[in-house]
């Protein structure tokens, strides 16, 4: 989400005539786009925005603008106290305070200022910035912009408000928009991007978007995360199951495996619920795979109950498990009702455990692969070799001296280790 809103900004910024360095000494506008999921997240945005400060003191001119979660959706109080040397605060998705206080800067009149502004929001269309034109080749579109579920240890709603779904002729004109800019693979984006329309009754349902966006010529794959297990629908498996360009590929968290947890979590399903729905993907999806969300170590986690959630890892056998040690977010039901009572160190443990775990389970879905033929889109050249995935979204590295770039090649895979492939081009 916080990559799509960033090519928002650099987008916006291009219409004002603004070009993108990575070179910070040279830039004029620094943009420090944040998340505050976990804890880390948060260090790490405070960090990098205490490293600009040495900058901004040799530079006045140089605008720092702080975005995204950290400032949220009621605005930036604190934050203006904390860190005065930051000119502008964003909230998440929103590139309007920055072309605002940009224009109001560069331009004197109001008459000038509007026009500009209108270019830079209006034609809001062309979302990749310029360096990322003909070299990128997977893109990503948010379909929803915030969440209404609140889980209770999560800041999201907090931070990007209610659940608003996009009108879909706006996402299909951002995606053919896309893919006359070299995008070959897009992805839709959602906090529970399975309740796309919901909250609008005149929008299509995400099925029938993803049928829409399957006319794009040009488009290979099209993909769409986070679902939740409660609003999977038979609509929407069959159409990835019958749609060539929806890719088999389901990113569906789970959390935890045991039932109080999940109560306590707010999540609104149950384990058994969560096995039988990952049964009926596979039975409808032939060759799909499936990733989820887990976190460890959630208040009152006992032993007991985080070996349920291991057993059932042991015994679904996911695809990709993206693994998180609970950490208590400023505000959340969580943080406020529950103490954080599971050590750090065990938290580690649970994590590892189940990494471990992991490692096996996909070193093992990987080896099936081994003498198979797949497709793949094949993205950049990492270390000599070029990087392409699987429609499972695995990756897949090739030696080569051509040009693969956006390519969907076959490849016959001849190696396999629980992180990644090898294989040669099929002639
Ligand atoms: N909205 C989706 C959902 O909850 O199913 C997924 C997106 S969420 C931003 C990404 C992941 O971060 C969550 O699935 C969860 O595993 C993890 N996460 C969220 N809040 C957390 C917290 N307080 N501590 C640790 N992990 C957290």
């Amino acid at each position: 989400m916080n990559e799509a809103d960033s090519d928002r900004v650099a987008s916006a910024l291009e219409h004002l005539g603004y070009t993108y360095s990575p070179v910070i000494e040279e830039a004029d506008v620094i943009v420090l786009n944040t998340c505050v999921v976990r804890q880390s997240a948060e260090e790490k945005a405070i960090g990098r925005l205490t490293t600009l400060l040495p900058e901004k003191r040799k530079r006045p001119d140089l605008i720092i603008n702080m975005m995204g979660c950290m400032v949220g959706i009621k605005g930036a109080n604190p934050l203006h106290k904390r860190y005065p040397y930051v000119d502008v605060f964003s909230p998440p998705s929103d590139p309007g305070p920055l072309v605002d206080f940009l224009i109001q800067r560069d331009f004197q009149n109001e008459e000038a200022a509007w026009t500009a502004r209108r270019f830079a929001l209006m034609d809001g269309d062309l979302v990749l910035p310029g360096p990322q034109v003909g070299k990128q080749v997977a893109g990503f579109i948010p379909i929803i912009y915030g969440c209404s579920h609140a889980c209770t240890y999560c800041i999201i709603p907090y931070r990007r408000g209610i659940e608003k779904s996009r009108p879909a002729e706006e996402i299909m004109s951002e995606a053919e928009s896309m893919v006359a800019q070299g995008i070959k693979e897009i992805t839709l984006l959602g906090q529970i991007v399975d309740r796309y329309g919901k909250d609008e009754p005149t929008f299509p349902t995400l099925a029938k978007l993803l049928e829409r966006l399957s006319q794009i010529e040009g488009l290979e794959r099209l993909r769409f995360l986070t679902s939740h297990p409660n609003w999977m629908t038979d609509e929407l498996l069959d159409a990835v199951a019958t749609l060539p360009k929806v890719m088999p590929h389901i990113e569906i968290p789970n959390q935890a495996g045991d039932d109080t947890v999940l109560a306590n979590m707010h999540r609104g399903y149950t384990t058994e619920q969560y096995r039988q729905l990952v049964h009926k993907i596979r039975a409808r999806i032939p060759g799909v795979s499936i990733a989820t969300d887990i976190i460890v170590g959630f208040p009152g986690e006992t032993d007991a109950q985080f070996q349920n959630t291991y057993d059932l890892l042991a015994e679904l056998r996911l695809d990709m498990v993206h693994l998180a040690r609970y950490s208590p977010r400023l505000g959340t039901v969580s943080q406020r009702t529950m103490p954080d009572d599971v050590s750090d160190d065990e938290k580690w443990r649970r994590f590892r455990a189940i990494e471990k775990l992991q490692m096996e389970v996909m070193g093992e879905i990987h080896a099936r692969y081994l003498g198979q033929t797949v497709p793949i889109l094949f993205e950049d050249k990492a270390k000599k070799r070029w990087r392409g995935r699987t429609p499972t979204n695995k990756l897949v590295f090739v030696d080569s001296d051509a040009d693969l770039h956006g390519q969907v090649i076959p490849v016959h895979v001849t190696w396999t280790g629980p992180w990644s492939m090898l294989g040669e081009l099929v002639k």
